[in-house]
């Protein structure tokens, strides 16, 4: 033996997603850490906690890049508490949680305060990106890693998204000093332009039928196309968010394989949902960016196992029923998502990829859920991976279950889900943050989520000297 005191915690017969592979054994963890990882047939050493995996697979906590938690101001939508009760049972263990709130995240000040009111709240670790206005650009100068290493820019607007990037120069002007200080950008990439003249053209959308006519793809590929160029100009990092359509992916795609500091995400919705959903399901599928054909779907898809993708963000962005329910024009865009991104890409990675062995699937999504953001916001030297001496942010996760996504499985504060009625394949059954259980099936841990510090990002020396 090894070690005079017990561990903490050890989880035996475990399928454990690790960086190298995935391999049969036991992990144990002691003051919040993975301490160690022992192979199958290693000698059991004696802790204060045994849980068995009974060969289901442990993956590193997922890393949710992209929530609305709705914190402060519009907490009628979501609370801290709910979101990430959600967060914990779909097993994620770190949220990065996005400025458009009332009031948005523009100053020091508030982040200080809004980390604060979390406080006591959270079940999940949590990152914050930082906003932006027109009139704010020289506050990212003050930006440290502490405070984030990230700045969202809404480069269109929508019911809750009013701080819009209209100005071209204001636009350069934020990639010129992204660049110089260190941060990453993160965009909603759709051309505020585009809409406003495609709405003095044809106002709408009355129904659903006519909302992805509304919002199209011309919208995204502009944008795409004028954040490439500004990257190209300044050699800023930036991470397209939701991205939606075949053509969007393409772009970013050819850019990255250009050597250009290009990354995206997309939705598990953008993966599950097409837009005949949305004009069969109305409200409930209205999503900023809309969710579109099915030859964008499986764009995605490709793109998601050739890992051209970098992240898979929920886009978890809450409304009550009520707001949903108004009438087309003013039902406002986003659904819950946090608590079923993991399980609803996994579903579609099984049922699309049958051929492909689960060990695969599950390595992928380690690499997209935890790995890459860790790595693109920081967070690399503490999450992201099974690896003795990170957190000890693990979830058990059964393959092989079945079961029915319903309204009563739903945490979020307003209990809906896009996937009602969906038949999920794979089943979080316990989420450990830290070395603590914060959800499994008595229920959920302590709200003890700590907001996290991350290491510079080091953009400036791993951008080629010419771009
Ligand atoms: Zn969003």
């Amino acid at each position: 033996m090894d070690r005079l005191t017990a561990y903490d915690l050890l989880v035996t017969d475990a399928r454990l997603v690790t960086p190298e592979g995935v391999r049969t054994g036991a992990l144990a963890v002691a003051g919040g850490r993975i301490a160690r990882i022992l192979s199958a047939d290693a000698p059991l050493p004696p802790a204060t906690r045994t849980l068995d995996a009974a060969g289901r697979y442990v993956l590193p906590g997922v890393i949710d890049s992209h929530v609305h938690f709705r914190t402060p101001g519009l907490t009628h939508k979501e609370t801290w508490y709910h979101g990430s009760r959600a967060a914990a049972a779909g097993g994620v263990t770190t949220v990065i949680d996005m400025p458009n709130t009332e009031p948005p995240l523009h100053s020091l000040e508030l982040a200080y305060a809004k980390a604060e009111m979390i406080s006591g709240q959270s079940l999940v670790d949590y990152r914050f990106h930082f906003g932006v206005r027109e009139d704010t650009v020289d506050v990212l100068r003050d930006l440290t890693p502490r405070v984030a290493t990230s700045v969202k820019v809404f480069m269109t607007g929508h019911h809750t998204a009013p701080s819009v990037i209209r100005d071209p120069a204001v636009l350069d002007r934020i990639f010129a000093v992204a660049a110089e200080r260190d941060l990453r950008l993160v965009l909603h990439a759709e051309d505020d332009g585009v809409f406003s003249l495609l709405d003095t053209h044809r106002p709408g959308p009355d129904s659903y039928d006519a909302y992805e006519p509304h919002r199209p793809r011309s919208g995204g590929i502009v944008a795409v196309a004028k954040v490439i160029d500004l990257v190209r100009r300044h050699g800023t990092a930036a991470h397209v968010l939701h991205v939606s359509s075949a053509e969007e992916s393409d772009l970013l795609s050819a850019a990255r394989a250009a050597g250009l500091p290009v990354t995206y995400e997309t939705t598990p919705h953008h993966l599950s949902f097409t837009a005949s959903d949305t004009r069969r399901l109305g409200a409930r599928i209205r999503l900023s960016p809309a969710i579109r054909e099915e030859r964008d779907q499986e764009c995605l898809w490709r793109a998601v196992v050739s890992e051209q993708v970098t992240t898979l963000g929920s886009d978890h962005a809450p409304h009550t029923p009520q707001e949903k329910a108004r009438p087309a024009p003013d039902a406002p865009p986003g659904l819950p998502g946090v608590q079923e991104l993991l399980t609803a890409v996994f579903t579609g990675l099984v049922r699309r990829f049958p051929d492909v062995p689960l060990d695969d699937h599950m390595m992928l999504l380690s690499r997209l859920c935890a790995a890459r953001p860790a790595a693109l916001f920081g967070l690399d030297e503490r999450k992201g991976a099974l690896t003795e001496g990170r957190d000890a942010d693990f979830v058990v996760f059964d393959p092989s279950a079945n079961w029915l996504m319903s309204s009563r499985e739903a945490h979020t504060k307003n209990t809906w889900s896009a996937y009602e009625g969906w038949t999920f394949t794979g089943r979080v059954d316990i989420t450990v943050r830290r070395g603590a259980v914060i959800w499994d099936s008595h229920g959920f841990g302590d709200p003890d989520g700590q907001w996290l510090d991350a290491r510079p990002l080091g953009l400036e020396t791993a951008r080629p000297a010419t771009v």
